[in-house]
Order: structure tokens, then C-alpha cells, then sequence
């Protein structure tokens, strides 16, 4: 199983695969720089090295990485000078993993800021396709929204029509969050209710272009839209209904990623230990 979780590129970015490594992940996520602000440093030669140095000696396989794009960005939003920073973002993102030989590139779907969702959606498209245009291997996976006030990308039929209109189509494909799609509406709870959503996510976006799942628990409930990870079993989805997402994630060998919080419940080991107990 493809199991790890977010780790902090904190020191120098090769330090996210020792980090990795000493949680006993078999797959992981970075942001390649600092995800609060709009300044990236450039990448050196040295930092790509030992990057893939690293990676190369650990028992990761570089298919099991990926990137999230940073906070700021906001492709669906209807400010000229934010959309072109925006855009300028993820290209710059996309190349940076390109160097970093990391395959994949989670981006959120944006907010048009209460001014309609087919402008949002239309400028979102757009900023996409250019980020696609860049010549590398990246791929950039679109991410599952919790369905947050003006946010696109929710429910799974609006992200494959948002998939569906994304050039060239080998650029593109999709990362599923488990705790925003709970939040979103979507009843995880049970093997059933996850049966369900996955046959529904299968419909309208396709499983085969899932590449990333983000195991997270919910703090909310069903429904609620609310943006709060939580530990793996711990929250409003619970164990049944994980493990049941778990074993979808493994018998496809889909990576398998945590983004859940560090605190006295519980931490990254604690998680990752869950989930492979969930399936033992
Ligand atoms: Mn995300
Ligand atoms: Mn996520
Ligand atoms: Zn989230």
C-alpha cells in the first residue's frame, strides 16, 4: 500500500525526504516553497540533487510524490492582477516539480469571490490550460472542494464537467479528499455510502484519472462545508467508512496521502499506523 502524508521541506527540500523516510511513508507531499506567501525562491542545482538523491536511495517511489500548490493563488477569481499572479503560480509550480521529477501538482479550484460560477469556472479553465501548456510530465490534479460559499469543484459533477474541458487532457487529473467530499455531502460513513460516492465519482469524473487520495478525517459532520481535517477514524467520517476508501486506494495503488493535524491525539506515525491497521 501507497501510504504517507504531508511532510515540511523546513531547512532545505531534500530534508522532506528524511522526513518521509523516519515516518515510514511509501508515498508524500511537499509544497516546494513556502505556501504563505507569493515569492518563491528559486530552486539551485544543488537542492535538485539532493532532492533526488535522496528519494533515489529511500524505498519511495518518485510516482508516489506530489506537490500542493501554495494558499494564495486563486484561479477562478475575477481580480485581473490576483488571476495573473495566480497563473504565473502554478506555471511557475508546474516547473518546479518538472525539476524536482515530482509527477504530480495539486491545485484547489479557486473562488469567484460571489460573482458567478460560470466566470469562475470559464477563467479557471483558462488558467489551467495554460499551466498545461507547459512541456514537461507533470500533472496537475484538480482537488475535491468542501464546498465552502463561492467555491467551485464540490460535487463530483462539476469538477468532471471542469475536468472535461481541461487541454491537453494527458496534463490533467484529480485528487480526491476524503474529509471536503464528506463535507460536501457525500456519506463516507459506511462501505455503502462510499460504494456510492465512488460510483458516482466514476460517472462523472472517471477513476481511472484518480491519481492522489487525501485520507483526512472530518472535525464537522455530513454536509456541513466546513474545511477541518481530522484524524483517520477519529471524526464525523469514522473507521468503517475509511477502510472502505482505504482498500478502494489499494486495490487501485492509489498514493495514499494524510493531511491531518499534528497534536496530543494523535501525530503523523499515529496516523499512518491507523490507516495500514484499517486494512491489516
Ligand atoms: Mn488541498
Ligand atoms: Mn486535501
Ligand atoms: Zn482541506
Amino acid at each position: 500500500m501507497l501510504v504517507g502524508c504531508h511532510v515540511s521541506i523546513s531547512g532545505s527540500i531534500d530534508k522532506a525526504v528524511d522526513n518521509a523516510v523516519e515516518r515510514n511513508c511509501t508515498a508524500f507531499q511537499i509544497f516546494t516553497r513556502n505556501p504563505r506567501g507569493w515569492h518563491a525562491k528559486d530552486l539551485t542545482d544543488i537542492d535538485i540533487s539532493a532532492f533526488k538523491e535522496k528519494l533515489k536511495k529511500s524505498n519511495i517511489d518518485r510516482m508516489a510524490t506530489c506537490a500542493h500548490m501554495p494558499y494564495l493563488p486563486n484561479l477562478a477569481t475575477p481580480k485581473p492582477d490576483g488571476f495573473e499572479k495566480s497563473v504565473k503560480t502554478i506555471v511557475s509550480e508546474s516547473e518546479r516539480c518538472g525539476k524536482l521529477g515530482i509527477p504530480y501538482l495539486v491545485t484547489h479550484l479557486g473562488s469567484h469571490l460571489g460573482t458567478g460560477e460560470e466566470g469562475g469556472i470559464n477563467r479557471l479553465v483558462d488558467g489551467l490550460c495554460t499551466a498545461g501548456s507547459v512541456k514537461n510530465d507533470v500533472m496537475i490534479l484538480l482537488e475535491n472542494t468542501a464546498g465552502q460559499k463561492n467555491s467551485v469543484g464540490s460535487r463530483f459533477e462539476q469538477l468532471g464537467e471542469i475536468f472535461g474541458r481541461l487541454k491537453p487532457s494527458k496534463k490533467f487529473g484529480v485528487c480526491l479528499d476524503t474529509c471536503h467530499a464528506f463535507v460536501a455531502g457525500y456519506d463516507l460513513r459506511t462501505e455503502q455510502g462510499v460504494k456510492e460516492s465512488f460510483e458516482e465519482f466514476d460517472r462523472f469524473v472517471g477513476m481511472k484519472h484518480l491519481k492522489i487520495l487525501h485520507l483526512n478525517d472530518a472535525r464537522g459532520e455530513l454536509g456541513c462545508n466546513l474545511d477541518r481535517h481530522y484524524h483517520v477514524g477519529l471524526g464525523g467520517i469514522g473507521e468503517e467508512g475509511l477502510a472502505a476508501v482505504i482498500r478502494i486506494a489499494k486495490k487501485n495503488k492509489i498514493p495514499i496521502i494524510l493531511e491531518t493535524p499534528i497534536d496530543d491525539v494523535r501525530d503523523d506515525h499515529g496516523n499512518i499506523k491507523k490507516t495500514r491497521e484499517l486494512v491489516a
